[in-house]
């Protein structure tokens, strides 16, 4: 027994100092740690049967067979529907729906079938710098702790194709939830900086909603949040139809009519578009449910699972959520003792509609206070309470210009930045120059530590650059807008001016 515990403790003192021996013959001396992208949902094509000739692309689906076959299923069935014949339309909705998405499904243990996955990538090269970055992609289905086991290996093999010790994470939207089950299972031992862009690291509301069955189309929102990714359209002339088009619509009531129709819709259909295709799809997706924030987590389990036939599914559920969501302050202050940490969060644009929390502020995508890890948000469009004071006192000013958010309460609010209009992941190189800063600087910095980068900012989409937050009038705001001098988007001005007059008019 003795001989064989002095063969074990010898072979792991060969280990140990044959390990760095060979890493420091290929060290590199570059001082610039490879980055990592930690990318988001829909980061990897999800292929159903890849590599052979039926092959099939689940998520993202191309868009045009996709149409196709939207058209040619509902098409027919419309008459039905006017009709009020909703069996027959709901037939052919699910069976679309099913047709399109099923295959995505995983067991009762939170498996994907053998024919479906997205191929992975490993790192090849040993190319790193601020323009080489690593670009890790993901099956956006599974439980967030399996990329996280593969994320551990593509850090070991990138430390040893480049020479350095440590790795920079840079994560984008759901490449946080990913970042964050790292953190939880392997530490900080290998990484010099995490930056949190978007990352929805409490959740998002609509995740929540939309398991818990709270459905809700509301037309001031579905409009708003049109409008609010108009400008993120590239063709100039047709951002400034649109707008007009949409609005002029909403004026003569064309949305409200729709949508009462919707509403028929959805108070018919809906039970049955869940049972028969959202929960046996997407219910089964351990990557959805990673979303689902605190609040709603354990009614969305009694609307979406079965104990019965899902048990392993559900451990991997509660896993995640347990130790990494629920507990996402505790994991960021515990990192935040050996690596630089950067959380970026956007907000004052309007969230999905489709759902009850559309007045939560966000970036469209991502609720501002789970992004931002604990903020206290206004409503959209709205400011904090009158009287209202920041509610930790840290000697810090913590409170927007704008009096919409409080970041005394974030996790780590020297190091949370909040960009008011950045839509969900959408950068520029205003954006570019901040995260460089963060991933070439030595040392953390926080919101106090430069000028240019205070902890609340307006993005200048124009411009390409950050300005400070204001509380502006309608025309100076107006003239931060992506393409003032459009003649479209002068359009866009004229429409919200004349309306907010008539409005102003009206309510004396
Ligand atoms: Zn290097």
């Amino acid at each position: 027994m003795k001989k064989i515990i002095a063969v074990l403790m010898s072979l792991v003192i060969i280990a140990g100092i044959s390990v760095p021996a060979f890493a420091a013959e290929k060290e590199c001396d570059c001082g610039f740690n490879p980055v990592i992208y930690v990318a988001a949902l829909g980061s990897a094509t999800v292929y159903e049967n890849p590599g052979t000739e039926n092959e099939k692309a689940l998520f993202r689906p191309d868009t045009m067979p996709l149409v196709e076959e939207a058209v040619s299923v509902i098409l027919p069935v419309i008459p039905a529907l006017i009709a009020g014949d909703f069996d027959t339309f709901g037939d052919a909705l699910i069976g679309f729906i099913n047709s399109a998405f099923g295959a995505l499904a995983l067991d009762g243990d939170g498996n994907s079938r053998e024919n479906v996955y997205a191929p992975e990538e490993y790192p090849v090269s040993g190319d790193h710098g601020i323009e080489h970055s690593y670009y890790f992609g993901y099956d956006f289905r599974l439980d967030p702790y399996e990329h996280a086991d593969r994320l551990y290996k593509d850090i070991q093999t990138l430390k040893e194709l480049t020479g350095h010790s440590k790795v920079q994470l840079k994560a984008s939207s759901m490449g946080g939830v990913v970042t964050m089950a790292y953190l939880e299972k392997y530490g900080t031992e290998d990484i010099e900086t995490v930056i949190f862009q978007n990352c929805p690291i409490k959740g998002t509301a609509v995740a929540g909603e939309l398991f818990c069955r709270k459905f809700e189309i509301n037309k001031d929102a579905l409009l708003n949040y049109a409008l609010d990714a108009i400008p993120s359209l590239e063709q100039d002339f047709l951002q400034g139809f649109l707008y007009g088009l949409a609005t002029a619509l909403d004026d003569v009531g064309v949305w409200s009519l729709l949508l009462s129709m919707a509403d028929v819709i959805v108070e018919n259909l809906l039970d049955r578009v869940y049972d028969e295709a959202l929960i046996p799809i997407f219910g089964t997706l351990p990557g959805i449910w990673s979303f689902v924030p605190d609040e709603y987590y354990e009614e969305a389990k009694t609307v979406m699972v079965d104990e019965s036939t899902q048990a392993g599914l559900i451990r991997k559920l509660d896993n995640y959520h347990y130790n990494v969501q629920k507990r996402a302050e505790d994991i960021l202050n515990e990192a935040n003792k050996d690596v630089k940490i950067y959380i970026v969060a956007g907000y004052d644009i309007q969230r999905t509609p489709l759902v009850t929390a559309y007045m939560n502020t966000s970036d469209g995508t991502v609720d501002t206070k789970y992004a931002s890890v604990g903020a206290v948000t206004a409503d959209i469009r709205d400011t904090l309470p009158e009287g209202y004071t920041q509610a930790i006192d840290d000697g810090h000013d913590h409170i927007s210009p704008d009096f919409m958010i409080d970041a005394s309460t974030c996790a780590l609010p020297e190091q949370t930045w909040f960009i008011k209009d950045m839509l969900h992941c959408t950068t520029h190189d205003g954006h570019g120059k901040f995260y460089e800063l963060m991933l070439t600087g030595e040392e953390q910095f926080y919101v106090d530590t430069y000028e240019e980068y205070p902890q609340f900012m307006q993005n200048n989409i124009p411009d390409m650059t950050f300005d400070k937050v204001e509380n502006l009038s309608a025309t100076e705001k107006f003239k931060k807008q992506p393409n003032f001098t459009n003649f479209v988007m002068m359009l866009r001005f004229f429409i919200d001016t004349v309306k907010s007059f008539f409005a102003g008019l009206f309510v004396k």
